[in-house]
Order: structure tokens, then sequence, then C-alpha cells
């Protein structure tokens, strides 16, 4: 059969600017692992036949009907040549325009020219994460040539031909049957390619377990099955070894290192799948560029109808991989009909529960393995608590955090933090900031650790968004120690003591020498080595939760605070003195105003450190005249 196409001279296409980069970015960065060519031209051959595949099991006309969905890896040793064939969807001049010769993700340059500007290379824990696509052949060719056929019925073959720097040709050209051919000759560099064996080795390493046959012929011989196909998930449960699990998970995945641990799912009763879910052991190198479209493969009845379906999980359980196959979903519905079948809702309800339950199993008998866990994951997770109302308790009870009685690094859950409390404690005390040792330095906090009372160091961002939603634990209330009552914290152990006529009259100055900017000055009896602190009044809010808003809203003002003045501390019993000699010494005010600020600097709220410095050089000038 002949196409009866004019053959006209091949148009001449420039490529963006921007692939020309990427090209030369990927050939620069990749060069230790140009295998990994191989590797994208399967995967892009396993996408192409997936989409036959459901266009003849939806009933939609496709050309070459019937024909076995298949890889062909044909290879010449001597002649230096490779061609990797498949009998998949195929591509329209558009394909070839537009799809071929783009760069898949805008983050993807960005990416990578970041890593280039921090110094750093694409190595191959990056390049498994990310498509590097197509253009990866050109780290193995100076040319290359795909010949394509769409499926669609009417289509014509084409013809397109790159040496991958400036420019690409197409034409037409007479190609009977659909899908895609891609050849070229190897650089001298790179003939190791054309080797039998080592072709089969890449395919087994990267590409065992795709879903179609890769067959290889080298040097005219017949063509030989490569790869296992093997519907892993679909394998009676508990017969499937951890390392086959793990083979198929960094396949599916492309991260070269083992998942943290998997599940194998098989479900029976209302609603009917089968489900192999990994937890990795690292999040993604940029988890917010690429990976946020990144979710379960969801299968029905073996056969691949949605890549990326996000409706399996909810969105703070998002790092899990794997698959899911169900036959409950009929397969020519739209996208849309099945998000919203409740089929589906039932199944993303039954993976939530299940996942949270190996979380749970995992904290109680490997706290080692659950904290790896946490640390990459446990941010996200946290989103939970705000967004699944259902399973609120099950998360809360998964957190963990350092507490002022723990190591740097070690973890303590809720839980945890209850059951080491004074009998007479009645509330769970928090500290939000930003590193554990600025934190622990800390005023407020003198207290606490002069009492031995264990606060909860929140390092997290995410943790003032998620604590006014726990409210409480196990009836113990989250409170922050910027706002805790100290009265109620010290319960009988501390008499109160009214104030000396001296203090009183400190306290007024104080109070005089800073006007409005704050809501109260009182004798503390939260401070044990530090002269003042700056506390939370009634309505106000903690200082990380201020600083937030700031940096959300240059013009937020923050609400007034209250200081606290440790009596019994030197520089304020001194002050005292000096009142007495002199009270209308302006230095005294001008103390008072830089112990104030000196508050404000180590909450990380003092709007002007220069003024705060030439306060200081005054004051020292005159202590050392
Ligand atoms: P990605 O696979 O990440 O989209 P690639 O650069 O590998 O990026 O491929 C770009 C596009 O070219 C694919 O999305 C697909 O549309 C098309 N393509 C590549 N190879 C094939 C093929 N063998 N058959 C059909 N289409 C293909």
């Amino acid at each position: 059969m002949s196409n009866t196409t004019m053959h006209r001279a091949p148009e001449v296409h420039e490529y963006k600017a921007e692939m020309k980069q990427l090209l030369h970015l990927i050939i620069h960065s990749l060069y230790t692992h140009p295998e990994i060519f191989l590797r994208e031209l399967i995967s892009n051959a396993s996408d192409a036949l997936n989409k036959v595949r459901f266009r003849e099991l939806t009933g939609q006309a496709v050309l070459d009907s019937g024909t076995p969905l298949e890889i062909r890896i044909t290879l010449d040793r001597n002649a230096h040549t490779i061609t990797v064939e498949d009998t998949g969807i195929g591509m329209t001049k558009d394909d070839l325009i537009n799809r071929l010769g783009t760069v898949a993700s805008s983050g993807t340059l960005e990416f990578v020219k970041s890593l280039k500007e921090q110094g750093k290379t694409l190595d191959v824990s990056m390049i498994g994460q990310f498509g590097v696509g197509f253009y990866s052949v050109f780290m193995v060719a100076d040319e290359v040539v795909v010949e394509t056929r769409h499926a669609e019925p009417d289509s014509i073959g084409l013809r397109w031909k790159s040496d991958g720097k400036g420019s690409f040709t197409i034409e037409d050209i007479d190609k009977p049957t659909r899908g895609t051919r891609i050849s070229f000759r190897l650089k001298d560099s790179a003939t190791e390619f054309s080797e039998e064996y080592r072709v089969r080795s890449i395919i087994q390493k990267y590409s065992n377990f795709v879903d179609f046959p890769i067959l290889i012929a080298s040097q005219g011989s017949t063509l030989q099955k490569v790869n296992t196909i093997r519907a892993l998930w679909q394998a009676p449960k508990d017969t499937i070894n951890p390392d086959e699990a793990h083979e198929f998970y960094k396949f599916l995945t492309h991260d070269y290192q083992s998942p943290l641990g998997y599940l194998h799912l098989a479900i029976e009763g209302s609603v009917n799948f089968k489900a192999l879910l990994f937890i990795p052991a690292t999040p993604p190198v940029r988890p917010f560029i690429l990976d946020n479209d990144k979710s379960l493969h969801l299968y029905t009845n073996k056969v691949l109808i949605e890549e990326h379906c996000k409706h399996l999980l909810p969105e703070y359980l998002r790092f899990v991989r794997g698959v899911v196959d169900t036959d409950d979903l009929p397969l020519n519905v739209s996208r849309e009909v099945t998000q919203s079948s409740p089929q589906m809702a039932k199944i993303n309800k039954v993976l939530t529960s299940k996942i949270l339950g190996l979380l749970h199993d995992w904290s109680a008998h490997d706290p080692d393995k659950y904290q790896r866990f946490y640390t990459a994951f446990g941010q996200q997770l946290k989103l939970g608590i705000n967004t699944d109302t259902a399973n609120r308790d099950q998360i809360v009870q998964l957190l963990r955090f350092e507490t002022t009685h723990t190591a740097h690094g070690s973890l303590r859950s809720l839980k945890e933090y209850v059951e080491r409390m004074n009998p007479e404690q009645q509330e769970i005390y928090f500290l939000t900031g930003e590193h554990r040792d600025t934190m622990l330095n800390n005023p407020n906090l003198e207290y606490f650790q002069k009492h031995s009372i264990e606060v909860l160091l929140l390092t997290d961002p995410v943790d003032i968004i998620i604590i006014p939603t726990i409210g409480e634990f196990e009836g113990k209330k989250l409170v922050s120690i910027d706002k805790a009552d100290i009265r109620t914290v010290a319960a009988s152990s501390q008499e109160q003591k009214e104030p000396s006529m001296l203090d009183s009259a400190l306290l007024a100055l104080f109070k005089e020498a800073l006007g409005d900017k704050v809501e109260d000055v009182v004798p503390s009896k939260r401070l044990v080595d530090s002269p003042v602190t700056l506390v939370v009044g009634k309505e106000g809010m903690d200082a990380q939760t201020e600083r937030m808003m700031k940096m959300l809203d240059k013009t937020f003002k923050g609400g007034r605070k209250i200081l606290e003045v440790n009596m019994e501390h030197p520089l304020i019993r001194n002050l005292s003195r000096l009142q007495l000699a002199q009270a209308g010494s302006p230095l005294l005010r001008q103390y008072i105003l830089h112990l104030y600020e000196g508050a404000l600097l180590l909450e990380g709220n003092l709007p002007s450190p220069a003024i705060f410095i030439r306060r200081m050089i005054e004051i020292m000038t005159d202590a050392t005249r």
C-alpha cells in the first residue's frame, strides 16, 4: 500500500531558544549516564502504546486495529546504529512541532539553570525524578530520524530529522503502518549501545516492568523478548518479594533509591480494587515544581486509564506513589465522570485509612523508620490536620515535635509529652520560632527550664497553622508560653507577693517611658536570668505568628505586648536604686527603652536595629567615661 501524498521538500523549523539551552544542559549534566536515553525512548513508546490501547478498548477507530502492541529495538554493532520502533499512537505534524520540540515542563529549565548557578550538576538521584525526555538521545547521537504515523485512519506518514542544535526538518513520507520509529547512528563515544548485552542490561535495569513486550534483534537475528511483563499489583497478596516490589517502585517513579516501605492491597467489598503503594525514602528534589502533578497510576483491569490520578488520595498524602487497579470503573467514561464517581471516593477513603494505618504501625513498631518518614514528609502530612476532619485525631497521633527535653533532631509525640507531664500540669506548652538554638535562649523559657517543665519547640512554619486546629490533646490545652499565665503554670508553688514601694515606682517609670508601646508593664514570675521579656496580652498573637503576618503584609503592625520585668534581676535592682538617687535622670529612660527594644530584638520583631545600636553606643560611651 502506498500513499499518494505529494512529496515536497522538507520543511525547516527553528528550535525555540530555551530548547537549545535545555539540550545543552542535558548533555553536559547527564554525560555520566548516557544510557538514560534508552529509558526515555522506551518510556515514550510505552506511553504511545497505552494511548492506542485505550482508543481500541473504548471502541474508537484506529489504523492497523489488532496489530500487536510492542516495542522493537534493532541493533547493528557494525554500523553502530539503533532503531526503536513502536506500534503506538504515533504523531501528527502538530505533535512533531509542538510536543517533540518543546520542554515538557516549564519548571525543568529553571530548575536545571538554578542548579548550574549554584555550581551543582544534575546527578543520578535527580535525573530519575523528572523526564529528561526525548532530547537525551542527542547525548549519544549527532543526528536523529523520527518516522511516524498517527493512529487516526486518515493520517499521513512523516519524517522528522534533526541534529538537535539549531533546527529540525519535517517531510511527508510513505509509511503504511501506524506508530513511531526512531533511528540514529551512535557517536563514537557511545558505540556500546549497539551491543545487545548492554542494551538488555539497561532494559532490565530501567524498563523491566514496561507493560508491553520489548523485543530485541541484533545483526539481523529474530526479535526476542527482553522484559518480564507482570502486573505486579495483580499478584496474590504476599507472593511478591520486597526486591521485586522495590524494582517495580524504581521503574514506576524513576527514583534511584528503594522506597521506605510499601503496601500491597486486595480490597473486596463495596468497592473492589488492588493496589501497590509505596512511600518514598526522600521527597522529590523539587516538590513544588514538577512533582505536584505526580500521583497514583489508575488502571482498570490492567489497562492504564490515568497516569497521575489525583483523586485517589487526599493532597496531604500525595507523596505516596504506586498503582491502583479497579474493575469498578468503566473504561469508556470521561475523566470528569471518573473523578466524581462514588467508587473513586470510596477508594480514596480506603487508601487513606490504609496509609495512615501503615504510618501508625511504623510509629509504634519501627520508630527509626517512622522518624525517617516524618523528616521527609511530616510537613505534608500535617496539612491533613486542617483538611481531613474525619482523620484528624489519627493524624494528630502521628505528629512529632522536638521539645526542650529532647536532643536536637529527636522527636516526641503529644502522647509521650502528656505521659511525662507532672500530675499538676494542666496544659501542653509550646514555643514557636525558627531555630532551636535561639528558641532555647528565649527569656520566656526560663521559668519552664528552671522548673523542668517540658515545652514543645515548634520550628516548622506549618505548626502555626495547625496548632489552633488541634486545640487540645487528651483534654490538655495547647498553650503558647508567650501567652501562658504563669500563675496557672506555677499553680501552688509560688505565693503572690505584693510589689514593694520601690518596685512600684520603677514599674510606673517603665510605663511612663514606654507609653503606648506596650499594653502594660508587670512584675514577672517567669523570668529567672533575664531582666525583661515581652509576653502576649489577652488578645495578642505570639511572636512567630506576628513575624509571619509582617512578612505577608508589610504594613502590619502587630498587637501591643505586655512587658514583664524581673524585679530580682541585679540590673533592675540597680535601676531602682538609680531612680531613688536621681529620679529625673534621662539615662534611666534610655535604659528602659533599650531593655524594651532588646526584648523586641530577641523576638525578631525589632523595627530599627540602627536606632538600637546608636543608643547602645551612647550608653556604653557614658558607662566608660
Ligand atoms: P515527555 O515524554 O516527558 O512528554 P519527551 O520529550 O520525551 O517528553 O516527549 C515529548 C512528546 O513527544 C511526548 O509527550 C509525546 O507527545 C511525543 N512523543 C515522543 N515519543 C513518542 C512516541 N514514541 N510516540 C508518540 N509520541 C511520542
